[in-house]
């Protein structure tokens, strides 16, 4: 017998090799009914697999259309009906892999005629077709000799190469049957097509056989499914809204950055509008600092590469930063070479990467391009470095001495770290810290709080920069606290306190937050452990106390300290990782920083590393997907237009943006000889700026405007006064007025195909 502990605790009894389809149906019919997968100790399986003992109690669930598991089979179960759809249309495509995503599916396809998007609606209707003749899934196994035999009578030469590459070491491999289609799979899948609400395919991309680029090409075909179609509905709204908000598409409509290959990609340039929002942010930002005991400090965008050394940044983290500038012009070159030979094996991500870096920097390693192994790979770099250390003049006796790839690493990074030159700040801290280091501390001092907006540049893979939110430059809103251990507690919660009040005067109240500990298994982390032991207490202690969402991460924390991290949700329900406050007990070791106690000894301080928005890029990028572009009036770049009937009021017009220009609003009139109508819908939904001030005779008359408001629409005539009053207090108190766009209300992030 087993026994099955179900989700409300109770307790069932059933023979082995029971299927969870008639525990479902022991248990109640409409469960039965609704009943699509099971989860059994965590793992998904048929409803039609056999239950079997592994170590006594089986935690067991029946998955129905409310599981977020449940939707994962659902939509790999549709991945098998598109294929299906797809062979009937296009006999003799090629399947290769076709899982479920967090939103999604898709098959990877080989067709012998290329599949368009003006070929989506006869596929879906090919697939509701066999949905609605609900046939089930049927599981069966075959011996992987027989296996390979099927699909290859199937014709399915991607699957024959994948049972050779990677399923060889099963015994068998199961494969499920839906009608003719046949399609070798793990599973799970749902009991039968029926259970099918409503698809959609979405898009169709290129992508490479196993995901490896010397491979063939083959059609990725997107799709997506639910259980009914309202949520199917819910779903392509949120997508909508997304590409509407994308925020790529906004900053170009609406002027606020760009970027120029001219510059360099990843590097944002700011336009005149988009630097109004960020210098209004920052002033924002650096007012509350003030408040709150801060103090403001600049430092350069470069430093030493000893500064680097010291903080551990350089070489450690260097293939995500842009090359280091050595004044010996050897060390460039060696500096690469010492890289892939301290590295042995690379990924073929990190491979590709370093290569990008050769070819830049023109560094050519005769014989590494047609190496087929590591090793070889190795020796061709060498060859390479005891040329350049002949030509460029390089005395290294280490280096002829060693004898394999890890001691020539040793021997050459020995020498780099003799090499004088400068680096791109990858982080502020090295630098914050020399300001700590300039005048001696004493207890009473502490915390010292300094901070920048301080610039700093890591090198991003081309294929990952996007828009604002991956750049290769960005400006942190950072500072740095030096503190005694007993501040901790005050210190992150006034830290905390900044963070919300931040998020909340930008409207977004909707977060989660998460603590990241220590892997208590791993011995990675620095700092003693009571410290830690306390740290962590401490943050979890302030998030409890404060009543917030949070969830607790072992092995999350960073190796240099505890910390949390703000998930915020912005109003069309995707989630976005923003500010964070975290402990640091390795950089003050590393610099050996000191602070004198009231016992007249020199202490350890404690750094916290925060930034509430994480980079203004960033942060930009997001609010302008929040606000759909359309920012509030203490952000707007242009926060109100005035437009003049005719051309015989733009007098009274330049008098009136004269006037509320004088009291700080930033305004411009429309003088052009366009209609009225036009350019105040102009004015209200392309440029999405708050407020249009209409004048014509009567308001010249009346020394008054007519005002129409972005969100509410016509306001009648307004005095100047009055208008001024309504606007300092909208700014004032930072109110944040929208057009109510009905939120999809889904949970998972929809941006996905937006991006
Ligand atoms: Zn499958
Ligand atoms: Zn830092």
């Amino acid at each position: 017998m087993l026994t099955l502990k179900l989700p409300d605790g109770s307790v069932r009894q059933v023979p082995e090799g029971t299927r969870p389809r008639d525990v479902a149906a022991s248990i109640g019919k409409r469960l039965a009914q609704a009943a699509v997968a099971a989860k059994v100790n965590d793992a998904v399986v048929d409803l039609d697999s056999e239950l079997h003992d592994g170590t006594g109690e089986l935690a067991f669930q029946i998955l129905t259309d409310r599981d977020k598991e449940a939707l994962a089979v659902l939509r790999h179960s549709c991945a098998h009906i598109m294929a299906r759809a797809v062979l009937r249309l296009f006999p003799g495509t090629q399947l290769a892999f076709g899982p479920a995503l967090e939103n999604a599916f898709y098959y990877d396809i080989d067709s012998p005629t290329p599949i368009r998007e003006e070929d989506f609606p006869r596929i879906e209707e090919e697939m509701r077709k066999i949905i609605k003749e609900a046939e089930p899934f049927e599981r069966f196994e075959r011996s992987t000799v027989e296996a390979r035999e099927l699909v290859r009578d199937l014709g399915q030469g991607y699957k024959v190469e994948h049972i050779d590459d990677d399923l060889k070491q099963y015994p068998t491999l199961s494969f499920y049957r839906q009608g003719e289609f046949v399609d070798l799979c793990r599973g799970p899948h749902i009991p039968n097509a029926g259970k099918v609400g409503a698809i959609k395919l979405l898009s169709i991309a290129g992508a490479y056989w196993k995901n490896d680029s010397s491979r063939k090409q083959l059609q990725r075909l997107y799709g997506t499914a639910f259980f009914n179609q309202k949520d199917l509905d819910a779903y392509l709204h949120q997508l909508e809204e997304a590409k509407k908000r994308d925020h790529r598409v906004l900053g170009k409509q609406l002027k606020l950055f760009t970027v120029s290959q001219a510059v360099g990609s990843g590097l944002i340039l700011w336009m005149p509008k988009g630097a109004t929002v960020r210098g209004i942010l920052e002033t924002f930002i650096k007012d509350e600092l003030l408040k709150r005991g801060y103090q403001p400090v600049y430092t350069p965008h470069i430093g030493r590469l000893e500064l680097y050394r010291t903080s551990g940044h350089f070489p450690y983290y260097r293939d995500a930063q842009f090359p280091p500038m050595y004044f010996r012009p050897a060390a460039e070159a060696l500096d690469l070479a010492q890289w892939r030979l301290s590295a042995g094996h690379l990924s073929p991500e990190k491979e590709r990467a370093l290569k990008d870096f050769m070819d830049q920097a023109h560094f050519k390693v005769p014989g590494y391009e047609e190496a087929r192994t590591d090793e070889e790979r190795l020796e061709a770099v060498h060859r390479q470095v005891v040329k350049l250390l002949d030509t460029m003049g390089v005395e290294l006796p280490a280096y002829h001495k060693a004898t394999n790839a890890a001691e020539r690493a040793k021997a050459l990074l020995d020498w780099l770290e003799q090499q004088e030159g400068f680096l791109l700040k990858p982080m502020n801290c090295p630098h914050h810290i020399q300001i700590y280091k300039a005048e001696p501390r004493s207890y009473r001092d502490l915390p010292v709080r300094l901070a920048e907006f301080g610039t700093v540049y890591r090198f991003e893979q081309t294929g990952e920069l996007s828009g604002m939110t991956r750049v290769r430059g960005f400006t942190q809103d950072d500072a740095h606290l030096f503190i005694t251990p007993e501040q901790t507690e005050a210190e992150v919660g006034a830290n905390i306190d900044l963070v919300l009040f931040v998020l909340s005067s930008l409207g977004l109240n909707d977060y989660r937050v998460r603590v990241g500990l220590r892997d208590p298994k791993s011995d990675k982390y620095v700092g003693k452990a009571e410290n830690w032991e306390k740290a962590e207490q401490t943050l979890l202690a302030l998030v409890k106390s404060r009543g917030m969402n949070y969830s607790a991460e072992e092995g999350e924390a960073a190796f240099y300290g505890p910390k949390i991290d703000f998930v915020v949700r912005d109003c069309i329900g995707r989630e976005w990782q923003l500010g964070t406050v975290q402990l640091d007990y390795n950089l003050p070791e590393r610099f050996g920083l000191e602070y004198i106690g009231n016992d007249n000894t020199a202490h350890r301080p404690v750094m916290i590393h925060r930034a509430p928005f994480g980079s203004m890029e960033r942060f930009m990028g997001i609010l302008i997907e929040h606000f759909a572009g359309a920012f509030p009036l203490w952000l707007a770049p242009e926060q109100a237009r005035v437009i003049p009937v005719s051309e015989r009021f733009a007098e009274y017009g330049q008098r009136i943006e004269k006037e509320l220009h004088e009291h700080g609003f930033r305004v411009h009139g429309d003088y052009r000889p366009e209609k009225v109508g036009y350019k105040i819908r102009e004015a209200r939904y392309m440029e999405k700026i708050p407020y249009a001030l209409v004048v014509g005779e009567k308001e010249q008359a009346a020394g008054t405007v007519a005002v129409t408001d972005r969100v509410d629409g016509d306001l009648g005539a307004m005095s100047i006064g009055e208008l001024m009053k309504r606007l300092g207090d909208e700014v004032k108190e930072r109110r944040i007025r929208q057009v109510s766009t009905a939120s999809a209300g889904l949970a998972d992030r929809g941006a996905q195909f937006a991006d």
